[in-house]
């Protein structure tokens, strides 16, 4: 039995599901793709990685004129992808981490969809990744 039951394990369910847990609800936290939802995979998390390599490129760009030769700076597309994704997975990882420090959170599987289940059972809380 779950006191609260949260879909979706974006920014928003992720917070909810945090804060049932820290107000002693049993709560099952339910997502059908990737933890940390648009936000940390597909919005802000990425986006903000994309500004800040267009940064980079930008500044090196005008950097000659205050003296530094840094030499024609070169965008790598396919590293600034990489890039952005292991942002978004260092992100996410850390949403996991926050579940799992749960009083007595762990993993216990994980199914190729990557569901999550975040629940209490008891005084025991447990994350589960199905
Ligand atoms: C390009 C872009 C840039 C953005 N930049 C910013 C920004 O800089 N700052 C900012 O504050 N916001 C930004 N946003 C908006 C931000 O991404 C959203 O506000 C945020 O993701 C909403 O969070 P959410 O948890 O409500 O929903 P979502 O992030 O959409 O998460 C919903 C989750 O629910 C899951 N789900 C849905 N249905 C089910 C189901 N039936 N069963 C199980 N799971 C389900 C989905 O798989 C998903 O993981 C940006 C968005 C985009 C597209």
């Amino acid at each position: 039995m779950a006191d609260l039951v949260v879909v979706g394990g974006g920014p928003a369910g992720v917070a909810a599901a945090l804060e049932g847990a820290r107000l002693g609800a049993q709560v099952v936290l339910v997502e059908r793709g990737l933890l940390g939802g648009v936000c940390v995979h597909a919005g802000c998390i990425p986006s903000a990685a994309y500004h800040t390599a267009a940064g980079f490129l930008h500044e090196l760009r005008r950097a000659g004129a205050a003296g530094i030769d840094a030499g024609p700076p070169r965008l790598v597309w396919e590293r600034v992808q990489a890039w952005a994704s292991k942002t978004s997975e260092t992100v996410a990882s850390g949403l996991r981490a926050r579940l799992e420090a749960l009083p007595q959170g762990r993993v216990v599987g994980r199914r190729k969809n990557g569901g999550a289940i975040c629940s209490r059972s008891g005084a025991a809380y447990r994350v589960a990744w199905r």
